[in-house]
Formats: C-alpha cells, sequence, structure tokens
C-alpha cells in the first residue's frame, strides 16, 4: 500500500512527519510493549496516511497503572476546582487555535469534508471542553432535612469515580474525544482513552495539546489499538471503575458483560440507531426535504443519530421525495479535503463494503431505488458511495431495521398520526426522531409519543454541549452532555453528623 505524501504547506504536516505516532502514557510518548504498528488510512485514496503504535493488554495495563497513580496521588482531583478549570479552558482555546490543522487531521484519517471538520467538529469540540471548565467549580453538594430522631448535619459530597476508561468509534473522532474527556476531567477522575483503530490521530495530537495546556501526568492517557485487544481489556480491567463507551450496540453488549465479569465498573453506553425523520402533510417541504438529506447525508451518513428511516405522509410523499432527488443530484462527491465537495468517502473498505452489500439487499427485498446504488465514477481508489435513496420501503426489510451507518435512506409513507407513531417506534434503537410539521400541537404530541432520547422538530443534527445526549432501548445507558453527564462521572457521597 502506498505511503502518502502530506502537502508540505498543510498545517498538520508537521504531526504527519514524526512517524511512527507513540502512545501517550504517564504523561510520556511510548512505544507499545508488543513494539507493533498498525496503519490508519486516508479513505479518500486508500493511501497510507501513518503508522500509530498499537497498544495491547499490557499496554492498557500500564495506562491504567498510571491513571490509578496520578488519582491516588491526587495530582489533579485535588488542585483548587479554578486550577482545573483554567486547564480546561485552555485545552479548549487550544483546539480553536488549532483547528485548521485538527480539521486537516480529521479529513484525512476520516474522509469527512474539510469544511464540517472545521465549521461543526473542531468549535463544537473546543465548546465542550469550555463548558464542562465552567461546571468544575460548580459541583456542589446539597443537604438533607433528616427526620430521624436526634440532631443531624446530613449532607452529599458528589466525588470523582476514579479511573475511567474510554472507547470511542471513528465517525467523530475528535468530538468524541472531547465529549468523553471534558466531563470526566472536570469531575476530577484520571483517564484512560482508546480511540478507534480507523482514526487515532486526532485524539493523539489533542494528547499533545493537553500535554502543552499542563494536564498533569497519568491523568490522560491516549492508547490506540484494536477493539478486541486493548478495548477489551480496558472493559474488562479490574482496577478501572468506570468505562464509558461508543459505539455499536452488539460492541456495547460486551462492554456492559465485560464489566459485569470483571469488577462490576460504571458503565454509560452511546450505542446505534435507526432514527425517524418524520414529514407530515401540513410541513414546509422544502425545508423538510433539505433536513432529510442533512439527516442521512451528513458525514456520509455515519452518524448514530442519522434520519435513516423518512417517514412522509402519504398526501406529500411523491413531493418530498422529488425535492429530495433534486437536492442529490445537486450534491458534490469527492475527497473531502477538496472544499467543493460536500459529501467524502466512508471510513473504510470494509465499511464501503457493507454498505454496498445493504443497498444489494435493499434492492433484492423489492424496495424502489430512486438514486445513487453504486460507487461514483471516477472515484474508484477512495471509498466512496454515491447518496442512496429506496423509496416504498416496508418496515419488515432489513434496510428498514437495521443500522447501515452509510448514505442510505428508507423512505416509508404513512397514512395518519398514530400509524406513524407505531411505525416509527417500531425498532431497537431509540436514540433520535425528527419531526417536520407546522401543528405546533401536533410537534408535541408526536414529540410525547416517540421513544427516543431527542426529538428534532422542524430541525436536524442540531448539537451543543449543552443538550444532553443518550438513547432510549438498544441505543444506550445513561446521557452525555449537559449537567447530566457530571453524573456519569461522579459518586455521590452522603455525610450524616450527629450534631446533638
Ligand atoms: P464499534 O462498536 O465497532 O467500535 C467502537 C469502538 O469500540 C472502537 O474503538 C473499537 O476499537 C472498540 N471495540 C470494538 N470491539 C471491541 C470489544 N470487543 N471490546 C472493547 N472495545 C471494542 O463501532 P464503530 O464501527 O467504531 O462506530 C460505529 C457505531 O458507533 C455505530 O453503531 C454508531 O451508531 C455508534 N455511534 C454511537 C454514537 C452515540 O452517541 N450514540 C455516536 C457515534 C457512533
Amino acid at each position: 500500500m502506498p505511503h502518502m505524501a502530506v502537502a508540505e504547506d498543510l498545517e498538520v504536516a508537521s504531526f504527519l512527519k514524526g512517524q511512527p505516532k507513540k502512545l501517550f502514557i504517564g504523561g510520556r510518548w511510548v512505544e507499545s510493549a508488543g513494539g507493533k504498528t498498525f496503519a490508519t488510512h486516508d479513505p479518500a485514496t486508500g493511501d497510507v496516511l501513518a503508522a500509530v503504535a498499537e497498544a495491547n493488554a499490557e499496554d492498557v495495563d500500564r495506562a491504567v497503572a498510571a491513571a490509578r497513580k496520578s488519582f491516588d496521588r491526587g495530582t489533579w482531583r485535588e488542585l483548587p476546582p479554578a486550577e482545573r478549570a483554567k486547564v480546561l479552558w485552555k485545552i479548549g482555546d487550544m483546539i480553536e487555535e488549532r483547528a485548521t490543522e485538527l480539521a486537516q487531521l480529521e479529513t484525512l484519517d476520516n474522509g469527512m469534508p474539510i469544511n464540517d471538520a472545521l465549521l461543526f467538529h473542531a468549535p463544537l469540540a473546543a465548546a465542550t471542553f469550555r463548558y464542562y471548565a465552567g461546571w468544575v467549580t460548580k459541583l456542589d453538594g446539597a443537604t438533607q432535612q433528616v427526620s430521624f430522631p436526634g440532631q443531624y448535619l446530613s449532607y452529599t459530597l458528589r466525588e470523582p469515580v476514579g479511573v475511567v476508561g474510554q472507547i470511542i468509534p471513528w465517525n467523530f473522532p475528535l468530538l468524541m474525544a472531547a465529549w468523553k474527556l471534558a466531563p470526566a476531567l472536570a469531575c476530577g477522575n484520571s483517564v484512560v482513552l482508546k480511540p478507534s483503530e480507523e482514526t487515532p490521530l486526532s485524539a493523539l495530537r489533542l494528547a499533545e495539546l493537553m500535554q502543552e495546556a499542563d494536564i498533569p501526568d497519568g491523568v490522560v492517557n491516549v492508547i490506540p489499538g484494536y477493539g478486541e485487544v486493548a478495548g477489551a481489556r480496558l472493559a474488562a480491567h479490574p482496577d478501572v471503575d468506570k468505562i464509558a463507551f461508543t459505539g455499536s450496540t452488539d460492541v456495547g453488549k460486551l462492554i456492559a458483560k465485560a464489566s459485569a465479569d470483571s469488577n462490576l465498573k460504571r458503565v454509560s453506553l452511546e450505542l446505534g440507531g435507526k432514527s425517524p425523520n418524520i414529514v407530515f402533510a401540513d410541513a414546509d417541504i422544502t425545508r423538510a426535504a433539505s433536513g432529510a438529506f442533512l439527516g442521512i447525508f451528513f458525514n456520509q451518513g455515519q452518524v448514530c443519530s442519522a434520519g435513516s428511516r423518512l417517514f412522509v405522509q402519504e398526501k406529500v410523499y411523491d413531493q418530498t421525495l422529488d425535492e429530495l432527488l433534486k437536492t442529490v443530484a445537486d450534491t458534490r462527491i469527492g475527497p473531502g479535503m477538496d472544499p467543493v465537495n460536500q459529501m467524502g468517502p466512508l471510513v473504510s473498505r470494509t465499511q464501503m463494503e457493507r454498505v454496498l452489500g445493504y443497498i444489494r439487499t435493499g434492492t433484492q427485498e423489492g424496495a424502489r431505488l430512486m438514486v445513487g446504488g453504486d460507487r461514483p465514477e471516477g472515484l474508484d481508489r477512495g471509498y466512496f458511495v454515491k447518496p442512496t435513496v429506496f423509496a416504498d420501503v416496508d418496515g419488515k426489510m432489513r434496510i428498514a431495521r437495521e443500522e447501515i451507518f452509510g448514505p442510505v435512506v428508507a423512505a416509508i409513507p404513512f397514512s395518519d398520526e398514530d400509524d406513524l407513531v407505531a411505525k416509527a417506534n417500531s425498532t431497537i434503537y431509540g436514540l433520535v426522531a425528527g419531526v417536520w410539521t407546522r401543528d405546533v400541537a401536533r410537534a408535541h404530541r408526536v414529540a410525547h409519543a416517540l421513544k427516543a432520547g431527542t426529538v428534532y422538530v422542524n430541525c436536524y443534527h442540531v448539537v451543543d454541549a449543552v443538550t444532553p445526549w443518550g438513547g432510549y432501548k438498544q441505543s444506550g445507558w445513561g446521557r452525555e452532555l449537559g449537567p447530566y453527564a457530571l453524573d456519569l462521572y461522579t459518586e455521590i457521597k452522603n455525610v450524616i453528623v450527629d450534631i446533638a
């Protein structure tokens, strides 16, 4: 496989020169214990982007030991809260200052359009650190009015959980790292982060920035490696107090099991989805169609909350699909580094083949292929798949039930509200839903009836550090972001003092 040449004038050039990239353990950059490396690729060309040290079980043990040491010594959790807040704020500033470099890294490693990386991912990662910097000085407890005979002062303390293992996917590598690290650190924990083997680079660069921002040694450890080796060891490690996982539902179940079988570590899970995006006949159809486009094709459909089931009321079904198809026809697809492209490649050959397999299944199951369905001409080195729309999909078809995680939408007609709610909720997932209507009462009624962690009304993919994130049913356990994430990374201690 050819090793790609990165243009010297790219901000990311100097980071990519220093290869192989090492593991970050105990505040030092080290080789893996087994001396092995793995290659990460540019999905727009298939070329090797960088060699990265591959963490094995021994490296996980080293990283957990470093995190434990820093936690027990209190080098981070016992710093004055205002000092810890300053460090987190500084990390946010550094992400903002290095946004172009981080965005280039994200696009080269993951494939996403550079404008998305620059305008969405990097700023949101910075905002997440700043938001949680604000919480460090506000992790208050409460007092309780006790009726037990006698006289007591009862109060609660919010304490860090301890050593936190964090495992993240490849679809939003930098942002997922920020969502995990910022609240865990705000609460005073020490962390071992395992990025995806597909996209390890932005987390490593973030670790360098955190080091520059004076995060104490051992408080953050970043160890790229394979899921079945490094991820599995982290999830089963007896000295990890909590595991936070974002990824597929199947692996989420393995994480929960590994926790139960080892030390019952706390577990939070952000898993897959098959989200309904719903267009009622009274909606602004032009806006709804562009919301349907954004809902499924943003990040090439590799989004846990992708609106992959498009429910359209029968009366406006043809009109909505026509408008959606027009937008698809105007979409530019190509390497993410070229800012004219609105869609880039999928992350890997495996992912591309998986998605093309689902497209074949959809056709075999009898769904009507309206557009797309194959790879674009002239881009055969990279892992591109055309935006694909299936119409007249039946809820029983696999393309309507399983998470494809690619640019494929299943359009499903519905008659009325009751029919819609039953169909939309008939999935094992419950991450998000979109509702397009001009009827305010209907919007709220349907929002209440849908089993989803987030319901967007007349919008889609609005994400902010302050809004809770997580799913019903098999889309996960717990809520990230906002104040809700603080519950994931703290234990509540109750102190009761006899003051009679
Ligand atoms: P994945 O489950 O294959 O991998 C996720 C992470 O888990 C990776 O770091 C991987 O190395 C690791 N892993 C794999 N096997 C493991 C094991 N046996 N033990 C421990 N760790 C293991 O998911 P992916 O393909 O990287 O990402 C796509 C999935 O992530 C989709 O299902 C998507 O919906 C989900 N996702 C969810 C959210 C959310 O917030 N709910 C956000 C992004 C992605």
